[in-house]
């Protein structure tokens, strides 16, 4: 493994870093007062990354897309991690999953979607179905070649900005009683399906999460991506990426915290020396560090394996896992070397520090990480 970055990957950090620090940061205060942001705003970044080249990054050179490696992808999430969700999903990396599209869906879905003609978002979880997605009840029945899907998701990411949702639906029973899992495209305004506010969370103010219901919904079979029954199959071929986006995000995050706390503590005096003089604060950033770093290596060795083709699951729980809880030590502590003016609005702290709880929950819990990590382990011994 080469630990120094090429030239093409000091360039797009570079840029990414630049672009991020140019256009987006100053966005943040009024995203995060509001709660919002503007549509007009959203599509002034969608097109300033079109004209950079740099949209659809993940998605493969053939389909139009950046057609970067997983270690490439990562070090540019890794930029974009330093702003919130609100702003930086607008930088669009449609899902990797839009991959395993037919020729037809690809015309409908993929390509204006590399193109930023159409925006996807994913819905999985239902309100009795999170961790355990195979309790899901969301259900479709045959009417003929079409499905007519009934349920609710909620917990849906941006969907409020969606012109389609990839949706996992139960689609009857298969061996052993386990449900059979498939995998529907669902555009905006098809009768019976609707996409609506959800709840207000404290992480990443502006990036709304939505609840959608379909009401004896009608989809055709052509709207089936991947196989009938086949849904895990395409999510765990392709939504791999996911878990590691969240964890070299939440290292840039982390690290433009520590940044802001360093700075501080070289400033501020008390006792009449620079309070990073006393070892209480000098070993909150040393400890701070060195779990970023930890966190980096790790993240980018997880994504190295998998442009090698090496097994990846335990590396990629491990980066999620150990990202997201370094972030959340980071920030807090970024907060405590600031005392007081670390809790204040007038500083990004406190919004980074309630940013990073949710990255412990989405893409898969701490525990469900910490399962993974162990199955993969014991597995081999047949435990
Ligand atoms: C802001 C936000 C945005 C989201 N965006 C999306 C999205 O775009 N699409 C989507 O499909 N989902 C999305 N999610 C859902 C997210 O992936 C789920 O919240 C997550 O998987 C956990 O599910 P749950 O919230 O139902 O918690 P539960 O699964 O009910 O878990 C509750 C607690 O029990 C623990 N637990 C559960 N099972 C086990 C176990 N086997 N072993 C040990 N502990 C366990 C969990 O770790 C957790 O601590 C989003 C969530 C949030 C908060």
């Amino acid at each position: 493994m080469n630990f120094g970055l090429t030239h093409e990957q000091d360039l797009i950090v570079t840029t990414v870093r630049g672009f991020v620090e140019r256009e987006l940061y100053p966005l943040e205060a009024e995203v995060e007062r509001t709660g919002e942001l503007p549509m007009e705003i959203a599509r002034e970044i969608q097109r300033k990354v079109l004209a950079l080249g740099f949209y659809a990054p993940n998605i493969p050179a053939e389909f139009g897309g950046g057609g970067l490696s997983m270690l490439d992808f990562a070090l540019l999430e890794r930029e974009l991690g330093r702003t919130s969700m609100a702003l930086n999903h607008w930088w669009g990396r449609p899902s990797n999953i839009l991959c395993a599209c037919n020729a037809e869906q690809r015309q409908r879905y993929l390509l204006p979607s590399v193109r930023g003609e159409r925006i996807d978002a994913l819905a999985m979880t239902e309100p009795d179905a999170g961790s355990d997605v195979r309790g899901m009840k969301c259900a479709a029945r045959r009417d003929g070649s079409d499905w007519i899907v009934n349920g609710t998701k909620h917990f849906i990411s941006h969907a409020d900005v969606a012109d389609y949702v990839i949706a996992f639906i139960a689609t009857g029973e298969g061996s052993a009683g386990r449900k059979r899992i498939t995998c529907f495209l669902v555009d905006r305004g098809t009768p019976g399906f609707e996409i609506r506010p959800g709840y207000d969370s404290v992480s990443h103010r502006g990036y709304h999460n939505c609840i959608l219901t379909f009401d004896d919904c009608r989809l055709p079979a052509v709207q089936i991506l991947g196989e009938e029954g086949g849904g895990f199959e395409v999510a765990n071929t392709w939504l791999f990426a996911t878990r590691i986006t969240v964890a070299t995000m939440c290292v840039g995050r982390a690290r433009r915290a520590f940044d802001i706390a360093l700075d501080y503590a070289a400033q501020r005096r008390q006792f009449g020396q620079q309070i990073g003089k006393f070892q209480g604060v000098g070993f909150q950033l040393a400890d701070s560090v060195t779990e970023i770093d930890a966190a980096d290596f790790l993240t980018l060795a997880a994504a190295w394996r998998l442009d090698q083709g090496l097994p990846a699951n335990r590396e990629i729980a491990q980066a999620k896992l150990y990202a997201s809880e370094m972030l959340a030590r980071v920030t807090d502590r970024a907060i405590q070397v600031h005392g007081g003016m670390g809790l204040m609005r007038d500083l990004p702290l406190e919004r980074f520090w309630r940013d990073a709880r949710v990255e412990r929950i989405w893409d898969g819990t701490s525990e469900i990480q910490r399962h993974i990590i162990a199955r993969e382990l014991l597995r081999p011994l047949g435990a």
